[in-house]
């Protein structure tokens, strides 16, 4: 069959087919630790369904919303936007999509020409250059590792910035790395953005209520709300309200851009769903936070099992502490194995290899660092209960330490 060539040029996820792999082995009846989940693995909190369940009993939960989403609730998230960063809500407006994943692949829509590049900074979350490709633009990546924590330098940056570039998004808390810039690095971003007065800035905020040390992120604007005019910030219920299927999600940005992404919405899927929509403006977002508690609790317990046992074993090289989203990165390039496996293999990336061995000998399943821009590394979810959590990482940890 003759598939478009926008289509082939847009890559598989490697992740697929180690998770179709692993729900083969359970099949077969083998035990499997999922540590490559992208969600909580817990309802969303009790008031919020209430809400949704109250609204099953209007018509309008079950028509057409507006195409930008239901008017009280776009007012609602801008005046919390603003309210939560410090900033004015005067020129922010607000469209809701289906889950935020949308919201950033139409805003990126409303931006870039063909040619156009977008600059990530890596390790980015894996749908970013995909997404970028298939409008016709060239995403153009920044590395950083496990010695500058994760935060890219400022002078590559600015290095990279070209008469072509048009945007540059900013994951932070970031997923995969679990670790949100410091305040220090959005104070050097803002006057790096200031002196380019024409490039856009995704600032991909789905996570920032899920940071489990201190300091709370803050985010480049707040140092210079001039750049606002210029912003297009990203939320969700997906993360924060561990909703990913109830698929609603927002880019908040000046009226001009929300129209740009109202009009491709509009031909594309219309307004998200009415019912989350109109359960979501009834809902205290005050108790978010009392839902979160736990969910905090849990992942510095997870990270602070994976930082004992990583130092019992002599790993401790291989992550950097993590303090928010939910998930980290591992750097097998550090690990006793990696000699072997290179005398064996050759020099290269061999991410997805390894992940595919560390399933297939000891049945954990962890997101291949290729799918993020990083080589010889994995993604590792921290949301699993403290027991499996625990057996796997004995599993995991003893296949690392193989020299
Ligand atoms: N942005 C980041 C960094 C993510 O990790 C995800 C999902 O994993 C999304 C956006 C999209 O989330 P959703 O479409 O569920 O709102």
């Amino acid at each position: 069959m003759h598939l478009s060539s926008r289509v082939k040029g847009v890559s598989d996820s490697i992740t697929q087919s180690l998770n179709e792999k692993a729900s083969k082995m359970m099949d077969e009846g083998q035990v499997v630790y999922n540590l490559s989940a992208g969600q909580l693995p817990i309802k969303p909190p009790q008031e919020f369904i209430e809400k949704i369940q109250a609204q099953l009993n209007f018509l309008k939960s079950y028509q057409y919303s507006p195409v930008a989403g239901v008017g009280e609730l776009r007012k609602k998230i801008a005046d919390q936007h603003a309210k939560s960063r410090h900033i004015s809500n005067e020129n922010l407006d607000v469209i809701l999509s289906n889950g935020s994943k949308q919201s950033i692949y139409f805003a990126l829509g409303a931006l870039i020409d063909p040619g156009d590049e977008v600059i990530l900074l890596a390790p980015y979350w894996v749908s970013y250059p995909e997404m970028i490709k298939f409008w016709g633009g060239v995403p153009i990546t920044i590395k950083s590792n496990v010695f500058d924590a994760f935060s890219p330098a400022m002078e590559d940056i600015v290095k990279a910035l070209t008469p072509r570039t048009k945007a540059i998004i900013v994951n932070s808390p970031n997923n995969p790395a679990g670790v949100h810039y410091s305040e220090q690095w959005m104070k050097f971003l803002a006057l790096v953005l200031k002196d380019y007065p024409d490039l856009w800035i995704i600032s991909d905020e789905v996570y920032s209520s899920l940071v489990y040390y201190d300091p709370a992120p803050t985010y480049f604007y707040q140092h210079a709300p001039e750049l606002l005019e210029r912003t297009i910030s990203i939320g969700a219920i997906s993360k924060t309200l561990a909703a990913t299927g109830l698929r609603l999600g927002w880019a908040i940005a000046p009226s001009q851009v929300v129209a740009g992404i109202t009009r491709i919405q509009g031909q594309a899927t219309s307004g998200p769903s009415s019912l989350i929509q109109r359960a979501l403006l009834e809902f205290d977002n005050g108790l978010e936070e009392k839902f979160l508690g736990p969910v905090r609790v849990h992942l510095r317990k997870s990270a602070s099992l994976v930082r004992e046992m990583f130092r019992e074993k002599g790993l401790q090289n291989l992550w950097y502490q993590s303090h928010s989203a939910f998930y980290f990165m591992l750097d097998f390039s550090r690990s006793p194995m990696f000699s072997r496996y290179i005398e064996e293999h050759g020099e290269g990336d061999h991410s997805a290899a390894i992940c595919q061995e560390i399933l297939e000998r000891h049945g954990v399943v962890l997101v291949p660092g290729s799918d993020f821009g990083l080589t010889n590394s994995a993604r590792m979810s921290l949301t699993m209960e403290e027991v499996p959590f625990q057996e796997a990482l004995e599993r995991l940890t003893s296949y690392l330490t193989q020299a």
